[in-house]
């Protein structure tokens, strides 16, 4: 059996061309487009690409997209600071501070960061009042990673009610909302994390799988029920060549991008999974494309609601 590809890639490209004339209007409506503010502290390589990628795809979708950039050595006042200024701001109705923060900003600065950002431009669903509405069942604005994730298996078709969900990893912006989410519809969840011991016996119970870890590989067939629906997560860059050679067979063109670059961008599941799984997330072209098209959704209803429309 081959997994069927759940193209991520394709629907947030259609999520991203469905947004566009609904931020014409709003822009039409109020005389300004909605608009988001990126906080960047330092030089992250990663956040760096991230970051480009969502102003890029925010530009195309008709926002004001910016970057607000601090440096590396900033300190948490500088940060908050900023935050407090976005907060108060007219032009922009949605605030992602891009994590991971650098290590001198402090001990527990994400969470203050959580903390001060206004909960009506919580676009990236962070806030303690976001998080407690989406318990609650009843949210505001959703963590964009989980949302995307939640919009594929609806749009896939796959049914979510009534199925066992195993989600690996308990953090505050991907495993713990996408849990919350699964159980919102119905679903009976299981969380797994680093101190669960024998993973793949937990999650080999699951219809629907859900990596979000940040270890390449970590999830291999013997995790996987057959004919199970399994969602990566994971972004990892894989360098060791041997380990290249364990991924892909030779003649593969991944390989060949391995050997091009000398890295390369991998999840958490080992490819062979799509020997098993019914259905598997790619990475990349899965669940990345989707968390930057529902920041742009958060990012116009955060407009919507400040003009007071829906
Ligand atoms: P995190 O480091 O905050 O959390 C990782 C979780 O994995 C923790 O809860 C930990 O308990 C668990 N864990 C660690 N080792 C484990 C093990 N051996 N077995 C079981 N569980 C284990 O990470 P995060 O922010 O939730 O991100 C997870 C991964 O998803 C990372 O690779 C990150 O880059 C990626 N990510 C991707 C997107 C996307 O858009 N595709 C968005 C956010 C995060």
């Amino acid at each position: 059996m081959s997994a069927r590809i759940l193209d991520g890639q394709g629907l947030a490209t259609r999520i991203r061309a469905e947004l566009a004339p609904r931020v014409a209007e709003f822009a039409a409506r109020n005389g300004r487009p909605p608009g988001l503010a990126i906080v960047l502290v330092g030089q992250n390589p990663a956040s760096e690409i991230y970051v480009r990628l969502k102003i890029k795809a925010g530009s195309e979708a008709g926002l004001r997209a910016d970057l607000e950039r601090l440096p590396e050595h900033a300190s948490i006042a500088d940060v908050l600071a900023l935050v407090e200024r976005l907060n108060q701001s007219k032009v922009y109705d949605g605030i992602l501070v891009q994590a991971p923060l650098p290590k001198a900003v402090g001990e527990g600065a994400m969470s203050r960061v959580f903390d001060t950002v206004a909960p009506e431009k919580d676009v990236d669903g962070v806030t303690p009042n976001s998080a407690g509405r989406l318990v609650q069942g009843r949210p505001l604005f959703v963590p964009c990673t989980p949302f995307g994730i939640i919009e594929l298996l609806e749009r896939e078709g796959i049914q979510i009610a009534g199925r066992r969900a195993c989600v690996i990893g308990r953090s505050e912006i991907v495993g713990k909302p996408m849990a919350l989410l699964l159980l919102q519809r119905d679903a009976t969840v299981t969380v797994c994390h680093s101190r669960t011991p024998d993973l793949a016996a937990v999650t080999r119970e699951a219809d629907i799988l859900v990596a979000a870890v940040g270890r390449a590989g970590l999830v291999t067939p013997a995790f996987v029920k057959p004919g199970a629906t399994v969602v990566d997560v994971g972004i990892n860059t894989i360098t060791d060549p041997a380990v290249a050679a364990g991924w892909y067979p030779e003649g593969h063109p991944r390989l060949a991008t391995f050997r091009k670059n000398g890295s390369l961008l991998v999840g958490d599941v080992h490819p062979s999974v799509a020997d098993i799984a019914g259905a598997l997330t790619p990475v990349p072209g899965g669940v990345g494309p989707l968390t930057i098209a529902m920041l742009m959704t958060n990012t116009l209803r955060a407009g919507q609601l400040a003009a007071g429309s829906t």
